[in-house]
């Protein structure tokens, strides 16, 4: 045998740079589900499902195709419970001349990779992962030498590059960059909100989830209604489902939020794009052509093809740019404990309850119910970094190292100093009520701010403020909030930060 190629459960593409040049008479490929990265984390069952099954489906394709796989099916009594032993069990065995395999996702594992070559006594080569617009070389060559790095322009930088809605004369389509500013309308029942793409579980996925079910019972989430695409050709399925139905108003409710519906115009394709099974530029010249053709107004088209070829890469940009030292940051100085209710659900913030029963079920909440509703929360409690970003890792379908950290440590939590925004996103319940239809079932009343019953969004804002005055009183994006809390009384600043501290000294009884 001449090479062993590793294929990792996030890295289910026939165009795999680990699969280049690669001969299916002469080389291996070895998938292996194993216990050390299936409950490194609390991971969500219904993504132990989702990945299980891809990978196996994924197998099952490149055998179909002529490829010798060699799969390791979870089970606790396996021996090899590690990648590193199944890949010397498997090396053992065969005697491949070498190891080739792309670079992983993750610092943890990416540096225990690095060090194969010496464990294993073969060569190890890691080739770069091609699935992504930007390399990790690339992207430090744009950030050096820069005093601040905005998403904003390394954007632009990609709509350069791949040609997404340019003109022939090089300027964007309709002549501005972003059209953000149209993005930000209340969703009010109308027009309908487009029903989600559902796959029926096949044999396959049925009996993953019986597995997940026996060996993962304390894992967060439920398995039942597990209804995501687990093949590539149903991943383009509901690509085309969401360009059809749902991309056209993707832009006017991309911030918006219900009380009654789950997914509202977004697209439910970010488990896809992070585990192969959807190539990001094959999504986005999707959307482009829904623009051209009419289907599709450019706020929505725009909007959705930045949050890809912009937010996308540009987190996992600054996740190589600053590892290992960035899952560390702490700039807030934040030490208070995860509130257990983001476990269970059971809280009496309507905003949060249905962020997390939702996420709960689905595993999936969009991003508003992410940054302002669970990560604005987060903030404004001073949650631990570190806490709130195991919690984020191990409840999203969608949820791996190099994505989730930048968004929750970075964007969320504002720890790393302000990469991922020029100023925190923390708000007030206004917010929450001006975007969403939450307020008016909660038990809180959003309009009041030291009462027993007030909104605990409210106070918890102004204490964050006051609390963290060195850090932000000479950031020219938040004078204006300065200003407000300074022009009010004392005894209401006092009352306001009573109130805060009775919250944040009994979070669980929220
Ligand atoms: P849509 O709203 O339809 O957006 C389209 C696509 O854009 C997504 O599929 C995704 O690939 C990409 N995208 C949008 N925003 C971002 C972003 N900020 N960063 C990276 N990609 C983005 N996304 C993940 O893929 N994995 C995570 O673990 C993850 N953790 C997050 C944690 C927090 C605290 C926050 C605030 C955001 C997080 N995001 C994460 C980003 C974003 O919330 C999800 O990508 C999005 O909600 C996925 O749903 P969707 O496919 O319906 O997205
Ligand atoms: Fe959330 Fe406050 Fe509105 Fe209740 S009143 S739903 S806690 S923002």
């Amino acid at each position: 045998m001449a090479n062993l190629i590793l294929i990792l459960g996030d890295q289910l593409s026939p165009n795999l740079s680990a699969l280049n040049d690669a001969d299916p008479d002469k080389d291996l490929i070895v998938m292996a589900e194993v216990r050390d990265e299936a409950s490194y984390a609390n991971h969500h069952k219904k993504k132990l499902v989702f990945i299980f099954s891809a990978m196996r489906h994924f197998a099952r394709e490149l055998e179909s195709q002529g490829w010798h796989v060699i799969y390791q099916a979870y089970h606790p009594g396996n021996a090899a419970q590690s990648l590193e032993q199944v890949v010397r069990h498997v090396a053992r065995e065969h005697q491949p001349e070498r190891v080739i395999t792309t670079e992983c996702g993750e610092w943890r594992l990416h540096q225990q990779i690095c060090q194969w070559h010496k464990s294993l006594g073969l060569p190890v080569e890691i080739r770069t992962d091609t699935r992504f617009l930007c390399t990790k070389a690339a992207f430090a060559h744009w950030a050096e030498g820069k005093k601040q790095l905005r998403m904003e322009f390394f954007y632009r930088e990609m709509r350069r590059k791949t040609g997404l809605l340019m003109t022939e004369d090089a300027r964007p389509e309709g002549g501005d960059w972003n059209y953000d500013a149209n993005n930000r309308k209340k969703w009010n029942g109308q027009p309908s909100a487009p029903p989600p793409f559902l796959v029926e579980p096949d044999d396959i996925t049925r009996n993953v989830i019986d597995l997940v079910n026996e060996h993962f019972p304390d894992h967060f989430g439920t398995t039942g209604d597990f209804c995501y695409a687990v093949t590539a050709d149903q991943a383009r399925q509901a690509l085309a489902h969401f360009i059809d139905v749902a991309l056209p108003g993707f832009g006017d409710y991309q911030d918006a939020m219900s009380d009654n519906e789950d997914w509202l115009f977004h697209s439910v394709l970010s488990p896809y794009l992070n585990t192969g099974l959807l190539d990001p530029l094959e999504v986005c010249e999707a959307a482009a052509r829904a623009w051209y053709s009419g289907q599709a107004p450019l706020n929505a088209v725009e909007g959705f093809i930045r949050q890809i070829i912009g937010w996308r890469e540009f987190v996992r940009g600054i996740y190589w740019l600053l590892m290992p030292d960035y899952a560390h940051e702490n700039r807030l100085n934040n030490t208070r404990d995860l509130p257990w209710f983001y476990w269970t659900g059971e809280t009496r913030m309507r905003c949060m309850h249905r962020a997390i029963d939702a996420t709960h079920r689905n595993a999936y909440a969009h991003h508003i119910q992410r940054l302002m509703v669970t990560g604005n929360f987060a903030l404004l409690a001073g949650v631990r970094p570190e806490a709130i970003c195991d919690w984020y890792l191990a409840v999203y379908l969608d949820a791996f190292d190099w994505v989730e950290l930048p968004n929750t440590l970075g964007m969320v939590m504002h720890a790393d100093g302000g990469y991922l925004g020029s100023k925190p996103y923390a708000a007030s319940g206004k917010y929450i009520q001006r975007m969403s239809d939450h307020c008016q079932n909660c038990h809180y009343r959003v309009q009041e701010t030291t009462s027993e019953r007030a909104c605990p969004f409210n106070s918890l804002y102004w204490h964050f403020l006051d609390r963290h005055r060195d850090a932000f009183a000479a950031n020219p994006r938040m004078t204006m909030m300065y200003r407000n809390w300074d022009r009010q009384k004392p005894e209401k600043q006092e009352a306001l930060l009573a109130r805060a501290q009775w919250l944040l000294d009994n979070l669980d009884q929220l």
